[in-house]
C-alpha cells in the first residue's frame, strides 16, 4: 500500500520508523531484533536507508596501499523484502543518485516492482567521503529531481530502451526530502523551496523532513511550503538525542540547530544516561505537540536506539 493511502486511511497521526541496514557481516536477525520492540505501535510503514560504497585505502603485504570500494551497509532492497514478508508491513527503500548510473537505477526499480514494493524515497545522497562536493556518476543523476523523472518515466511505462514494446507501468508512490532549516548547499530558503516545488510538480507524492528539534522550524517550513504552492503531505522526521557528543555532531553532519533550552539541559548532564533521559523527554514533548497539531505521520529515525523511540511512542 502507498504511503499516501496510509495517510488517507489513518485515523489521526500515523507512526513510521526508519532503520539503517546493519553493518556487513550481520544477519537479518539484527533487523528483526531492532524492529520487534517497535511492532506493538503498528507502524504504517518502515523506511530503510541506502548507503553508497566508499573508497578506502587498504595496506597490502608489501607495505603499499591499494584503493578498494567498500559498501559497509549493503542490503536495502533485501531488507525491505524481508520486512514485508516477516511483518506484513510496507517497507520504503531509499534510492539515491550517488554511485548509481541510469541502468543500475532502472534495474533496482524493476527489482522493487517485482517484489511488490509500492514506495520509494528518492534522494540525491551526499558527497562520497573522498570528494568535497557531490559528484554524479558519469551516466548518473545530479539531483534528486533527475532520479524522480526516471521513476516517473517508469510509472508511465517508459524504460531506458525506447524500443521496448507493450511495457507495464510501475506504480511507485514517491517521497522526497525537505529541509525545515534549509539544505546546506542552497543559497537561501526561497531557492531551496523552488527546487523542492520542482520535485513536487515533477510527481513527488509527499515530503519527509530532515530532523529538527524545534517544532516552530517545522511549522514555519510547512507554512512556507504552502505559501509556495507545495500542497503534498509533509511528514516530520524526528530523531532522539542520547549522547553529549551529538551536541556538536548533529549540527556538523546535518546542518541543523539545537534549541538553547535543549543544549543547556544536555550540558548539565553528568553522563550519557542522563542525556538519554533529557532526549526522551524532549522527543516526547515534540511528538505530543506535533500530534496535537495533526501532522500526518510521526516518522522516527530509530538509528540503533529502538528502546528510546519505544519509550517515547508508548507515552504519546
Ligand atoms: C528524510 C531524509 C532521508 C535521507 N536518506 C538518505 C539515505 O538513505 N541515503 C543517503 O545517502 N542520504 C540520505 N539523506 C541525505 C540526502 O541524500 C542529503 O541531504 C543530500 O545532500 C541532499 O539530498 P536531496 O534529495 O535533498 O537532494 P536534492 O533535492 O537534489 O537537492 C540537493 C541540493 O541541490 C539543490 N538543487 C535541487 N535541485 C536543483 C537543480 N535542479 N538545480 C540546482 N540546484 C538544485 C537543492 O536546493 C539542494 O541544495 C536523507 C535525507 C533526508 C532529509
Amino acid at each position: 500500500m502507498k504511503v499516501t493511502d496510509h495517510i488517507k486511511e489513518s485515523k489521526g497521526t500515523a507512526i513510521s520508523f526508519e532503520i539503517l541496514p546493519p553493518l556487513k557481516g550481520k544477519t537479518i536477525e539484527s533487523i528483526y531484533n531492532h524492529l520487534d520492540p517497535l511492532m506493538e505501535f503498528n507502524p504504517a510503514f518502515i523506511n530503510v536507508t541506502y548507503h553508497r560504497s566508499e573508497q578506502v585505502f587498504k595496506k597490502k603485504a608489501d607495505g603499499t596501499f591499494e584503493k578498494v570500494e567498500v559498501r559497509k551497509r549493503p542490503g536495502t532492497v533485501g531488507i525491505c523484502a524481508a520486512i514485508m514478508n516477516h511483518y506484513k508491513i510496507d517497507a520504503v527503500p531509499h534510492l539515491i543518485c550517488g554511485g548509481f548510473n541510469l541502468q543500475e537505477t532502472e534495474n533496482a526499480l524493476i527489482d522493487l516492482a517485482f517484489l511488490g514494493i509500492d514506495n520509494v524515497l528518492l534522494l540525491r545522497g551526499d558527497a562520497a567521503k573522498n570528494e568535497t562536493a557531490f559528484e554524479p556518476e558519469p551516466d548518473g543523476h545530479k539531483y534528486a529531481i533527475d532520479l524522480l523523472k526516471q521513476v516517473m518515466n517508469l510509472n508511465a511505462g517508459i524504460y531506458l530502451e525506447e524500443d521496448l514494446k507493450a511495457t507495464n507501468k510501475t506504480t511507485f508512490c514517491i517521497g522526497v526530502a525537505g529541509y525545515p532549516e534549509k539544505h546546506f548547499e542552497a543559497p537561501n530558503m526561497q531557492t531551496d523551496l523552488r527546487y523542492l516545488k520542482e520535485k513536487v510538480d515533477g510527481g513527488a507524492d509527499y515530503i519527509v523532513t530532515q530532523m529538527f528539534f524545534d517544532n516552530e522550524k517545522y511549522y514555519s517550513f510547512v507554512k512556507a511550503c504552502r505559501d509556495f504552492g507545495i500542497k503534498v503531505p509533509i511528514i516530520p522526521g524526528l530523531k532522539p538525542i542520547y549522547t553529549k557528543k551529538q551536541l556538536t555532531v548533529l549540527p556538523k553532519t546535518f546542518h541543523i540547530d539545537l534549541p538553547t533550552d535543549l543544549s543547556n539541559e544536555i550540558l548539565k548532564c553528568k553522563n550519557d544516561e542522563e542525556v538519554e533521559k533529557v532526549g526522551i523527554e524532549w522527543l516526547l514533548h515534540q511528538s505530543k505537540d506535533l500530534k496535537k497539531n495533526n501532522v500526518p505521520v510521526l516518522h522516527y529515525y530509530t538509528l540503533g536506539k529502538p528502546h528510546i523511540v519505544a519509550s517515547v511512542v508508548k507515552n504519546l
